[in-house]
């Protein structure tokens, strides 16, 4: 069966309980799962896609935990490997009276940060169709390297590369790195997903065509850009010169936490891509607005519950609600 690898950052997230609080007032914290890449991973076992993780957590209860978490889900965690050189990474989040969020990461290093190219095992791509991946990674060595090394592992089984850069000033010494990393990364892939708060920092301008252009010039085929309640942009080299571009809007819900609609939204996509025998095919307006229709449901419906994998869409879910949501045109 074709499946989807996810790889990056498998982490502890001790959100606080109190509301309001930042994090030198708050006193009480709930231990929840986390990491962009792993929610995708998840994301997509619940919407029937075989996936895979690969990973690294620390020796310790916490990193235990986690994989527990995952393959409870169905998500082959066969590589998701035990340091005994660093901890589980975690970061302590607590939501300020200013609505601003407080994020501290316990990661110096952290275990996931330590990934090497060593571990990587051409049976980690045994029949792939997608390999998924994030910025967090690329964020510090030696995971960065190891990242880059497993996309060109995949690209080389003829893997479609998607890429979400997921931009976290606070894990970056050097914010130009950041865009040069994120720049290097985006060569090697086929599918890019990027929020639009980190759009004109990482890419330059504000314009979503233009620097769309410049993305596919560099190598992507498709661009998305996710805009919260507003829903995606999206834009494509239709494979004959033209590009095909536009909006899709997103569902009008109550939302109650948005932590890991991004992640629900990327698991949506790829599991439409997915349906195509390769990614050309999927490259026309009506297959393109089919499945970035799909993607927006499955992030607004992450939306109705609070943390992110807990929020994550089942396939029957998000069936029901595409259902009970037609399209106005
Ligand atoms: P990220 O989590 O990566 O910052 P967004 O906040 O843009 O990404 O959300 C990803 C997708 O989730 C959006 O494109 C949209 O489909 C859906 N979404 C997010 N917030 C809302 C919301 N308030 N109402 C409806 N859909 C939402």
């Amino acid at each position: 069966m074709a499946t989807a690898v996810c790889l990056g950052e498998l982490l502890i997230d001790m959100v606080s309980e109190e509301a309001d609080a930042s994090l030198q007032e708050a006193s009480r914290f709930l231990k929840a799962p986390g990491g962009a890449p792993a929610n995708v991973a998840v994301g997509l076992a619940r919407l029937g896609v075989a996936s895979s993780f690969i990973g690294q957590v620390g020796e310790d209860p916490f990193g235990d935990w986690l994989r527990d978490v995952l393959a409870g889900e169905g998500v082959d965690v066969s590589h998701v490997l035990r340091s005994c050189m660093a901890r589980t990474t975690m970061a302590y989040v607590a939501t300020r009276r200013d609505g601003l969020k407080d994020i501290c990461f316990y990661r110096h290093p952290g275990a996931d940060a330590l990934l090497n190219t060593v571990e990587l095992r051409p049976r980690m791509f045994e029949s792939a169709r997608i390999f998924h991946c994030g910025g967090v990674t690329l964020s510090q060595s030696p995971a960065r390297e190891a990242q880059m090394a497993a996309a060109k592992m995949a690209i080389e089984r003829d893997v479609l590369i998607s890429f979400d850069p997921n931009w976290r000033p606070s894990l970056w010494h050097d914010h130009a790195e950041a865009r040069t990393a994120t720049w290097d990364m985006m060569q090697l892939c086929d599918v890019v997903k990027i929020a639009d708060e980190e759009w004109e920092f990482l890419i330059g301008t504000p314009d979503f065509e233009a620097g769309a252009a410049r993305i596919r010039e560099a190598g992507p085929r498709l661009v998305v850009v996710t805009r919260g309640a507003d829903g995606a942009y999206f834009n494509a080299g239709d494979g004959r010169g033209g590009i095909i571009a536009g909006e899709i809007p997103g569902f009008a819900v109550d939302a109650v936490d948005t932590l890991g609609a991004g992640d629900a939204f990327v698991a949506g996509l790829l599991n439409r891509l997915m349906r195509y025998r390769a990614l050309n095919d999927a490259l026309n307006e009506h297959s393109l607005r089919e499945a970035l229709r799909f993607a927006n449901a499955c992030g607004a419906l992450a939306t109705l519950k609070p943390g992110a994998i807990p929020a994550l869409p089942t396939q029957p879910q998000v069936e029901e609600f595409l259902q009970s949501h037609p399209p106005s045109d």
